[in-house]
């Protein structure tokens, strides 16, 4: 069978905090310390490194690209938030979001807040970033995680998404939203596990289950007046809880429509949707991954066309 990349023998992916540092000098301190920089990369195998060499990622460019097992968690930079230790895939989200400096935003399942401090460092601070999530331990955890990245734009609240009302009064000039709710997790290739026969049908149902209430916050986003845009990821590689959940609701909501991602990126969302991004350990050199970006098509867009 296709041997697959495990979990730790993919690329360490560093993303530089550009609320703190600059990447040439993020890339100067791994040069003092002994790594030894390539260049920017230009096509997928120049991400496979080997012992202390590294590179810049061909599609991100806030993102350095270390040889598998680089261990960073006790690194100064980690510990100074210069740089946050994420997927690259789980950095798409963000960046093909894009939010302008000074617009409001909402990340709608934050915590630990990867994605948060992320959006922060695009908006450069200015503006608004009102984020919630559930479960106020994790949300502890984020607000000690956004602290060290120097983010001070946002609003966290421990607050079920499903609740927050859209019509209320503090969210009227929300623009865009980043809505990364709990998934199935099989993306992560440390948690891939073939399920058994017997665990068939309870897997069937949990993925439903998933699948209703990821659909449920997807329409629930749509729902903010002024927004335009909404990413929705997931680290996940079913189907029922990717292309179906955006079809479904692309069918609920005529007023929006896929913005086509990243034409240079080598895995698409499956047929049709193939305006949506796939990630995996084969074709991305990442986890199992998927993102959407819908935005919405309004008359006075369809006459500037
Ligand atoms: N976006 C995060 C990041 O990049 O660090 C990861 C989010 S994780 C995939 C999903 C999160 O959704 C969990 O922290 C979970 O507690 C939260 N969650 C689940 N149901 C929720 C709800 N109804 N409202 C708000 N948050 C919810």
């Amino acid at each position: 069978s296709l041997q697959q990349p495990e979990g730790d023998q993919l690329p360490r992916y560093v993303r530089v905090n550009t609320l703190k540092t600059t990447v040439e000098d993020a890339i100067d301190y791994f040069k003092r310390e002994g790594f030894s920089y390539l260049g920017q990369a230009y096509r997928l195998d120049d991400l496979n490194l080997k012992g202390k060499s590294f590179v810049g990622d061909l599609h991100l460019s806030d993102l350095l690209v270390f040889s598998p097992k680089t261990d960073f968690h006790d690194h100064n930079l980690y510990k100074a938030g210069h740089i946050i230790l994420q997927d690259k895939a789980s950095c798409l989200p963000a960046y093909l979001l894009n939010p302008p400096t000074g617009s409001h935003v909402l990340d709608a399942c934050a915590a630990p807040g990867n994605k948060t401090s992320h959006l922060a460092a695009i908006m450069k601070n200015k503006g608004r970033l009102f984020a919630f999530d559930l479960d106020a331990k994790r949300l502890s955890t984020m607000s000690t995680l956004l602290l060290r990245a120097g983010v001070t734009c946002q609003q966290l609240a421990n607050q079920d998404f499903l609740k927050v009302d859209p019509d209320g009064p503090q969210y009227k000039d929300v623009e865009y939203i980043l809505l990364d709710p709990s998934c199935s997790g099989s993306g992560m290739v440390c948690l891939r596990d073939e399920a058994s026969p017997s665990q068939n049908e309870q897997h069937k149902r949990r993925l439903q289950a998933l699948a209703a209430f990821q659909l449920h916050c997807l329409n629930h986003a749509l729902r903010f007046p002024r927004l335009q845009r909404v990413v929705y990821s997931t680290c996940s590689i079913h189907t029922e809880e990717n292309e179906q959940v955006v079809a479904a609701c692309l069918l609920q909501n005529p007023g929006f429509r896929l913005v086509p991602l990243l034409l240079q990126w080598p895995e698409r969302g499956l047929a049709p949707l193939t305006k949506c991004l796939r990630a995996s350990t084969t074709k991305t050199l990442t986890h199992g991954f998927f993102v959407a970006l819908l935005e919405r098509h309004t008359a006075e867009r369809l006459e500037e066309q």
